[in-house]
């Protein structure tokens, strides 16, 4: 039997928790909106992007509130939770607005807390409501996600499924060095740890590869190996499954025994905490996806998207075996998928993106089941880095995207500067999708793929107020998405 992954304290512990949350939240009412998603899906950018469009009281004509001038006042506040470290805001926007580079990605969990001042809409709500919503933003790996269904593994479990999916297909080549400082190991020998190091990093090498060559996400836990935060080098990220495992209990001292307590340890002291302490108290949650980077890479890391999305959604599964599980599904009541760089393709192809991302998503969905909160799809660039124009070829209007690539980027052989700025033609999706759900490598009648040129641009020049003020960072859909995650909040 696999061992329970929360006992019964804890979650009467939870209950209780939640329970004080709800009602200081009748005083002061919050929300906890999760900001997560794959490296580089833009998680950063969009935190950035949000919360600079509030506070400079962005053009967001599809944010109601914002659009009618109830938002009274938006500020940034002590967060609440004090062992969280803080998104760093002023660092990422000095950076993207002063020095125009996009500022660093997320390596592990950070918050930040808004509050927002507003006048009600209906006379009822004025009444009943203190017209003040404090929202705190939660930004985590979604590599992080990929780590639940291990709640409920033994090292065991764990050992034979990850030995058996390395073995299979094309891992099987990126596995090679692992089995090889494998092979000398057996499980009963004695507990060495030089040996777990070199066992663990050569591990630790293949998931990574797994990730960058195949573009593939699923089944690729335990997500720290990946995205360690501050645990790089912890004995709690020092382990690695084991093959051929004697029956029962391994022998005290053994290798075997040192790894099966590292990946207990690895649970109880990683993974349980970060899901009990953050993932169980959002409210809201948004997934950000770079549909258009696996388009271009073709109909298999398409398919891989679609892998790592029922990995990611099925974390908000609910009624789901698992205690855990549908204890958090109570609390999340929307999602947001979204796809993310809109701003590379001409705007002709933005209801394309979407449609396809909706298309991706629906799969994974249908494949989870249920999954308990209400789930929307768009595209959207946080950051518009481009503007739009047309230009004249041969006597046809060509549409295209304009804006300066990133020093060093190549375009046609041309290196540019970082300060040149070029206009592209940045292709279209096509209106049929089809031709990214084939079989891999099969079906030679079918067309090729369009190919989107994706170029690396600068953020973009944020216009003079005047008086010294700075005009809010261009954005696309950035509106609609907040209207379906904080919308109904402000009414
Ligand atoms: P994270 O790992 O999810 O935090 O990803 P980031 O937010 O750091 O984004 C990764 C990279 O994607 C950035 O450095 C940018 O190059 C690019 N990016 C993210 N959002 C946008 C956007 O809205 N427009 C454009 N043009 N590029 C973006």
């Amino acid at each position: 039997m696999p061992p329970s992954p929360m006992n019964i304290a804890d979650e009467a512990l939870l209950a209780l928790e939640t329970l004080a949350e709800k009602a200081g939240g009748l005083a002061n009412p919050s929300l906890r909106l999760g900001v997560t998603g794959l490296s580089r899906a833009g998680k950063t950018v969009f935190i950035s992007a949000l919360i600079h469009n509030l506070l400079h009281g962005g053009r967001l004509p599809l944010f109601e509130a914002q659009r009618s001038g109830r938002i009274k006042s938006v500020r940034l506040q002590e967060q609440p939770d004090d062992a969280v470290p803080r998104f760093q805001y002023e660092d990422h926007v000095r950076t993207l607005v002063e020095k125009r580079l996009w500022p660093d990605s997320t390596r592990a969990i950070s918050e930040l807390r808004l509050t927002i001042e507003f006048e009600s809409a209906s006379r009822w709500n004025r009444l009943v409501s203190a017209g003040r919503l404090s929202i705190d933003i939660v930004d985590y790996p979604g590599e992080w996600l990929l780590d639940l269904p291990l709640l409920e593994q033994d090292y065991r479990t764990f050992s034979e499924r990850t030995i058996r999916l390395a073995g299979a297909g094309r891992r099987k080549s990126l596995a090679r060095d692992w089995f090889k400082i494998a092979a000398k190991i057996t499980p009963g020998q004695e507990a060495d740890e030089m040996v777990a190091r070199d066992l663990a990093a050569a591990f630790a090498t293949y998931l990574r590869a797994c990730k960058e060559d195949e573009h593939s996400f699923s089944a690729l836990a335990p997500g720290r190996f990946l995205m360690p935060g501050d645990l790089e080098g912890s004995p709690a990220l020092t382990f690695a499954p084991l093959a051929n495992l004697p029956e029962g209990k391994p022998v005290k001292g053994s290798l075997a025994a040192m790894m099966e307590r590292r990946f207990e340890a690895y649970k109880s002291h990683v993974v349980k905490p970060f899901f009990k302490e953050h993932f169980a108290r959002l409210d809201r949650q948004i997934v950000l996806i770079d549909t258009l980077q696996a388009v271009n890479r073709g109909p298999e890391a398409v398919a891989d998207l679609e892998n790592a999305l029922v990995d990611v959604l099925g974390a908000f599964r609910s009624g789901s075996t698992s205690i855990l599980t549908s204890w958090f599904s109570r609390r999340i009541d929307k999602v947001l998928v979204a796809a993310t760089k809109a701003d590379h393709l001409h705007h002709e192809s933005h209801d394309r993106l979407e449609g396809l991302t909706r298309r991706i998503v629906d799969r994974a969905v249908e494949r989870i089941g249920r999954t308990g909160a209400a789930i929307d799809v768009m595209a959207l660039a946080s950051i518009r880095a481009t503007r739009e124009a047309t230009v004249n070829r041969d006597g046809e209007e060509l549409p295209v995207i304009v804006g300066t690539p990133i020093a060093g980027e190549t375009i046609d052989g041309d290196t540019f500067d970082g300060k040149r700025k070029t206009a592209i033609f940045p292709g279209d999706l096509p209106e049929k999708t089809d031709i990214y759900f084939r079989p891999a490598g099969s079906v030679p009648s079918m067309p090729p793929l369009p190919q989107i040129n994706i170029v690396r641009f600068r953020p973009p020049e944020v216009e003079d107020a005047g008086g010294g003020l700075k005009l809010s960072l261009p954005q696309i859909r950035l509106d609609r998405a907040l209207q379906f995650l904080l919308g109904d909040r402000l009414a």
